[in-house]
């Protein structure tokens, strides 16, 4: 049986059940975020990334949808370990917790109404390709913006936009999406950061070029930074896709993932690149806890 931290307690799953008039179910204006805990088999440990960065993002989220809830920042990272220990993790997992508004009303607003959190976790090894490289298309779909839904958020709501670019990527035989802002440029992937890498050089779309402000996008920019490469947050334009000589999606759940084709182009020699696979190496063993230097990223939850 799983265990679920839901109402304030860690109940088993078949009690965290809630009611089909909860209010945020009805208009998306669920809060979530996604974290990970890594299993790493030389140490017999498991580590939990980010816990911290996860939840102040989760914070930041919920003062903009104007939510409180009870528990503190602090107080849902030993909730999130002790739920670990519970359900007996031995595994790379996936952390999803889920602030919502718990009304049974009707009306999309976001006063007058009280904020709860559940967390759940479940196995989630790869939840795109790591090794190989993955096929991408430029989705026909426009990135939402902030004064639509803001795309900083890891709102439920917005998942709609990456939900219509993701299924167009899969219907048209490729694993995922790259979506173009309002503007035309490049932003992001249907749930991942994108970097393209031109001249031995990194470049990002900035954070005003309607993306998450991703917790692994950081990660990623302090580890090439480390390695001695230049990093580049501005706008990319859809050919320079085509043109880039590698390219790659980060996020929590993407980790690093090499894409190898855009819109039936291949980037670079249509293989994973050199300076994605060097990434991706320093970042599987920070997420682990194998280097002193980002050993602060990660807690060891014993
Ligand atoms: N963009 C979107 C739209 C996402 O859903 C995610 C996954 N959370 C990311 C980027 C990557 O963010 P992070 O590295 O914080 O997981």
């Amino acid at each position: 049986m799983e265990y679920i931290y839901f109402e304030g307690k860690i109940v088993p799953e078949d009690q965290a059940k809630i009611s089909i008039k909860t209010n945020s179910f009805h208009y998306g204006t669920a809060i979530f975020e996604g974290i990970r805990a890594y299993y790493d088999k030389d140490t017999d440990r498991m580590w939990g990334l980010f816990f911290k960065e996860h939840y102040e993002r989760l914070f930041q989220n919920m003062k903009v949808l104007n939510m409180e809830i009870e528990e503190s920042i602090d107080q849902l990272v030993e909730i999130t370990k002790e739920l670990i220990r519970k359900n007996n993790i031995k595994d790379d997992i996936y952390i999803r917790p889920i602030v919502y508004f718990s009304d049974l009303k009707i009306s999309p607003k976001l006063v007058g109404y009280k904020s709860r959190i559940a967390i759940y976790t479940y196995p989630l090894g790869d939840y795109i390709d790591i090794n190989k490289g993955i096929k991408a298309i430029v989705s026909s779909w426009t990135r939402i913006n902030d004064n639509m839904i803001p795309p900083r958020l890891k709102v439920a709501g917005s998942y709609v936009n990456s939900a219509f670019s993701k299924t167009e990527a899969i219907l048209a035989g490729a694993d995922e999406a790259i979506v173009l802002n309002k503007n035309g440029y490049v932003s992001e992937g249907s749930a991942e950061n994108i970097f393209i890498v031109r001249d031995g050089k990194l470049i990002t779309p900035p954070v005003s070029d309607d993306i998450l402000e991703g917790i692994t996008r950081n990660a990623i920019i302090t580890i090439a930074k480390d390695l001695g490469y230049q990093v580049i947050e501005r706008h990319i334009s859809r050919t320079e896709l085509y043109i880039a000589d590698e390219i790659f999606f980060c996020g929590t759940g993407a980790q690093v993932s090499p894409v190898v084709e855009v819109d039936h182009r291949k980037i670079g020699d249509g293989s994973p690149g050199k300076i994605t696979k060097e990434i991706q190496e320093v970042y599987f063993n920070a997420v682990r806890g194998k280097i002193e230097k980002y050993r602060h990223w990660v807690i060891p939850i014993d």
